[in-house]
């Protein structure tokens, strides 16, 4: 017998969450539907609801309602420290071991060279001494992980920000990058 079409569909949907594949999804599918009309509502509303209104802090780039997270517009973290992070997750693990108390920022994923998403990174930094240093600090980082790490050219005035650049400039600067 085939499957009326709305239930293949929501098992299809189901699929998309991590370490599921078709039998839990056919199970999960039946559960909702047979066993728990409630919970399966609550789980499309809570969704619909999520995707609606949550969104990245503007300065931290974790998942927020406001504007910026409670963490960030706490006025007792210690913005002294930064803490990086890849996921909201991580994040939460980082608070919940009560050990830290600086900010954070929340890349929302990571350089995955292995699965062959990143080829190259180009190191884009202003060409200040600071801007330098991180472009230094993040080559040393990702050294022997397979990519191709690249800085743009000194095409820029030396001390210059990028936001002060013309765009033709910087496009010369990208074209003519080299090994970092
Ligand atoms: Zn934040």
């Amino acid at each position: 017998m085939e499957k009326p079409a709305a239930l293949e569909e929501l098992i299809q949907a189901l699929r998309c969450l991590p370490g599921v594949g078709p039998k839990s999804a056919q199970r999960m599918a039946y559960h909702l539907l047979q066993r728990d009309p409630k919970g399966a509502e609550r789980l499309a509303s809570g969704l619909t609801e999520a995707l609606a209104c949550i969104r990245h802090c503007a300065r931290c780039n974790t998942f927020t309602q406001a504007e910026t997270c409670s963490l960030c517009a706490s006025p007792r973290r210690d913005a002294a420290l930064l803490c990086v992070v890849e996921s909201p997750g991580d994040l939460l693990m980082m608070e919940q071991s009560q050990s830290y108390a600086g900010l954070y920022f929340v890349l929302m994923g990571r350089l995955s060279p292995l699965d062959g998403v990143v080829k190259e990174v180009i190191l884009a930094t202003n060409f200040t001494v600071e801007g330098e240093a991180t472009a230094h600090y993040i080559s040393e980082m990702l050294a022997g992980k397979g990519l191709a790490i690249t800085r743009i050219a000194r095409g820029l005035p030396v001390g210059g920000e990028l936001e002060h650049v013309d765009s033709g400039t910087l496009a010369q600067a990208v074209l003519e990058r080299r090994p970092a």
